[in-house]
């Protein structure tokens, strides 16, 4: 992904090309990108070669999660719609676990007929109600525990999960009950202990905390786990400004901590495989000019895309076409939505931009379609995806016949 020739360029296909054939607003991957970024993690690691789940809820498009299981990976799922396109697209359901502090027990039933991995659990009750379905149906079900370690992620606070006061998980008390609860019952069988701590984590050390904690915990409790499952988060560089997450020194950590505990490490990584791999393109509807700034009213909105007005998040916005006529004005990025929090970016330094002008928000494949909503009985966007000089439609833009 690159400008050629002042033209922002996936793979072999020229952007401006491909809005001849399609309508903005459009989130565009590239096919290249995903299985470059799914190598690289599997090499990060390959000394201790873990099952590596993919993050559903970071993109759940159907076509993408099939690429991702060519790769190999199975998948994370937190709801049964989740489950069952994870399933569609032909991943081993044995490489499927099932994370969320909510599952009903019409999703635990569903997930227990579909013998999965693992379903991490993340309460006592939830423990019980899968008891009392296994006993229903005689069955011994597989299960995981989701430890609370209390640590620090250093993220956002709205995308840290690991300390107490988040809802996620369970405490150590918590947890020597239910794992010694579960070693007595005839249809629990406690295998993994998992944790995730948040989200878009850049610093390797909150993860070194939390295996120490891990470490400590093990030793304290005296329990074997087949598994540890240590979730996702590591961050990506959406600033550019070469912030990287560390995954050599990720990788020594994990295997010191292999040296005293026999398991095997589960991963559900979802923005570092998916994250880098999309742009969404979109049109310069009017520009609106103010005292102080210029606002770029855009054809992409909050609903299609949700994290800056959700996190605060900030992605880099590009021209599709450069012109290198740049500007000291400010400009004002937003959307049509009737939300002041509808707004993506402010920059200082930009291109000149006119009407009808391209503009690319980077690194949106990670919580961007997956997270987009109909609010203001917008439809949902079109996808695709680039290969080579090939363009496939991953899914078609929702028509609003079938929202209204
Ligand atoms: C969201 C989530 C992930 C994926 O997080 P990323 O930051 O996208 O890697 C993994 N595990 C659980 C339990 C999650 O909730």
């Amino acid at each position: 992904m690159r400008y050629i020739n002042n033209i922002f360029t996936i793979e072999k296909c020229k952007l401006n090309k491909v809005l001849k054939k399609f309508e903005t607003p459009i989130f565009c991957y590239s096919g290249r990108k995903i299985n470059e970024n799914i190598n690289n993690f599997k090499n990060s690691f390959k000394s201790f070669s873990p099952i590596i789940c993919f993050s559903t809820k970071s993109n759940s498009n159907l076509e993408i999660l099939k690429q991702i299981k060519k790769n190999g990976l199975g998948a994370d799922v937190v709801s049964k719609g989740e489950l069952m396109i994870a399933l569609k697209a032909g991943i081993n359901p044995k490489k499927i676990v099932f994370s969320g502090v909510g599952k009903t027990r019409s999703e635990l039933i569903y997930a227990i007929e579909k013998n999965i991995l693992l379903i991490n659990c993340e309460s006592k009750s939830e423990i019980l109600e899968i008891e009392n379905i296994a006993r229903s149906k005689n069955k011994k079900v597989d299960i995981g525990i989701r430890l609370n370690p209390n640590t620090d992620a250093k993220t956002l606070k709205q995308i840290s999960t690991g300390k107490k006061e988040n809802k996620f998980g369970v405490s150590e008390k918590t947890l020597v009950e239910v794992s010694e609860y579960s070693r007595k019952s005839k249809y629990l069988n406690l295998k993994c202990l998992s944790v995730h701590i948040g989200s878009q984590i850049l610093d390797y050390k909150p993860y070194q905390k939390m295996l120490n904690v891990l470490d400590k915990l093990i030793k304290k409790i005296d329990l074997n786990f087949d598994y540890i499952d240590l979730g996702g988060g590591m961050g990506i560089d959406y600033n550019k400004d070469n912030k990287k997450f560390n995954y050599k020194k990720y990788n020594q950590i994990i295997k010191k901590f292999l040296t005293k505990h026999k398991t095997k490490i589960i991963f559900e990584p979802g923005r570092s495989i998916i994250g880098d791999t999309a742009i969404l393109i979109s049109k310069i509807i009017y520009i609106k000019e103010s005292s102080k700034k210029d606002f770029i009213i855009v054809d992409a909105a909050m609903n299609d895309f949700m994290r800056p007005a959700l996190y605060g998040a900030k992605h880099k916005i590009i021209p599709l076409i450069k012109n290198n006529k740049m500007t000291n004005k400010k400009y004002d990025f937003v959307g049509p939505i009737c939300e002041t929090t509808d707004k993506f970016l402010t920059t200082n330094k930009f291109q000149k931009l006119n009407e009808k002008d391209y503009i690319i928000i980077c690194d949106v494949g990670a919580y961007g379609s997956s997270l987009s909503s109909n609010y203001n009985i917008r439809p949902k966007l079109a996808e695709i995806l680039i290969k080579g000089s090939k363009i496939n439609v991953i899914k078609k833009r929702q028509k609003l016949e079938d929202i209204i």
